[in-house]
């Protein structure tokens, strides 16, 4: 197993448009949320249903684990 400092994790729509240059986030929900609350990517992407996504995900918390990669980018 990695170990890794704090387990981070990369936005997917960050990758999409930045590549490697995106920014790792600290693999924590709340960490994930604040995140794509303000990922200009993320919003330009889904638009409206970015809402929702972010609405639901206390009640769904896999509907922020597919907006994120947790591998390291090599
Ligand atoms: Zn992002």
């Amino acid at each position: 197993m990695l170990q890794d400092k704090e387990h981070q994790c990369v936005c997917k729509d960050c990758i999409e448009v930045l590549k490697d240059k995106a920014k790792p986030i600290i693999n924590r929900k709340e960490r994930i949320h604040k995140h794509l609350a303000n990922c200009e990517h993320f919003w330009t992407k889904y638009g409206k249903e970015a809402e929702d996504i972010l609405g639901n995900c206390d009640v769904e918390e896999t509907s922020l684990a597919k907006h994120i990669c947790c591998q390291r980018h090599m």
